[in-house]
């Protein structure tokens, strides 16, 4: 694939877990990277991307922006070929669905891809949507036509009640296709990664993402996990499926970027051989009668309907799409999953350093 380096680029959400890994590659590969963040003047949150930049052949400049203040995007987009927009918040237990999640990414979506009909250098806008936009319970999985979740079907059993982060997602990349399909001078393409694991620039990173494995190590699990299945894939991957969406002149539509139809007991029998003795891996599955009897009341996110259409209910989902269109080989996830695990050993996130 030939990266285009002659013009800047726009990445949203830089500060966060994915984007981060989509600067890094950019920036290696010598592109000028605007990155539009909420606090430019936060050293703190801004010092893994400035430590890449400060080896690598490209270079970033940060703009102060929001995604829900109209207009933000204007000088951070100008003079940009190609426009990232991965910031949206994926985050669990919030207080106020509506405010925390579906705002910032419908509102966002609009304000950033309207920007891009204001802006004549843009050809091309990424969306990191996500398989949520497709499924919303494992359980819809019995109504796909071949038994597997693939880019054809749209998430239509979220709300703001039931799984509303599944439906923030949905309504933005639906909101994204319409303001699209308004126009014909930038083309839409589209990522829908599942579970993103493996190693953050930022060691400290506050994506959910985080907290799942977070849990693997902390006794949060020991009782045992449940059986939930679901998609995984590296961050790494995800970053390759952007900058392929990107810069392939061919690429088009939704992709669903997806290593491995996975489990949480199999995630985590991923770490017994290396972490086993030293830390609470759990090893045993719990029974789904006593994930739906104890869950609601120790994670605000598993409602009783939430573990009923979901526990025990297989995930399928087809990537061969991201592999022949965007060229993905997806890493295997014990490598992303032991190097996740470490790199949270590493930076303290049990309690020692
Ligand atoms: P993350 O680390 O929490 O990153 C979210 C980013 O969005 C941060 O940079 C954050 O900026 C920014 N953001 C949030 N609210 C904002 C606002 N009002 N204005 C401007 N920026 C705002 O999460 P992530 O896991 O990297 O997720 C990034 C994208 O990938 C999201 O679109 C998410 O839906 C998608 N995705 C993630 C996964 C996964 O498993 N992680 C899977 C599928 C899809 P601050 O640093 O200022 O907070």
């Amino acid at each position: 694939m030939q990266i285009d380096s002659s013009s800047p680029v726009m990445v949203t959400g830089a500060t966060g877990y994915v984007a981060g890994w989509i600067v890094k590659k950019l920036l290696e590969a010598g592109v000028t990277v605007h990155a539009p963040v909420r606090d430019p003047d936060n050293p703190e949150k801004l010092q893994y991307l400035n430590a890449i930049a400060e080896h690598a052949p490209g270079s970033i400049r940060y703009f102060k922006a929001d995604l829900l203040a109209e207009g933000s995007y204007a000088e951070a987009m100008a003079g940009c070929s190609v426009v990232f927009h991965t910031a949206s918040p994926f985050r669990t237990g919030v207080a106020d669905p509506q405010k925390e999640l579906i705002d910032p990414a419908l509102l966002g979506t609009r304000n950033v891809l309207e920007e891009a009909n204001r802006t004549p250098s843009v050809q091309r806008v990424v969306l990191t949507s996500s398989c949520v936009a497709i499924y919303g319970d494992n359980i819809d999985l019995q109504d796909t036509p071949d038994g597997m979740f693939t880019e054809e079907i749209w998430n239509t059993t979220s709300s703001l009640e039931h799984q509303p982060y599944a439906f923030s997602k949905t309504v933005a990349e639906r909101e994204a296709w319409k303001i699209a399909g308004a126009q014909d001078r930038w083309r839409l393409v589209v990522v829908n990664p599942s579970l993103v694991l493996g190693p953050g620039i930022n060691p400290h990173a506050t994506s959910a993402s985080f907290d799942l494995i977070r849990q693997f190590g902390n006794g949060a699990m020991k009782a045992g996990v449940p059986d939930f299945r679901i998609g995984a894939v590296d961050v790494r991957d995800v970053a390759e499926a952007h900058l392929a969406a990107a810069w392939l002149p061919d690429a088009e539509g939704r992709h669903i970027v997806s290593g491995h139809n996975t489990t949480f007991p199999e995630l985590a029998r991923t770490l017994i051989d290396q972490y086993g003795a030293d830390y609470p891996i759990p090893r045993r599955t719990m029974p789904k009668w006593l994930v739906w009897l104890v869950a609601p009341m120790v994670n605000k996110d598993m409602t009783r309907k939430m573990v009923s259409r979901n526990i025990g209910h297989p995930w399928i989902a087809d990537n061969a799409k991201s592999k022949e269109a965007l060229g993905i080989a997806y890493r295997p996830l014990q490598e992303s999953m032991t190097e996740f695990f470490q790199q949270l050993i590493d930076s303290g996130a049990f309690g020692e350093e």
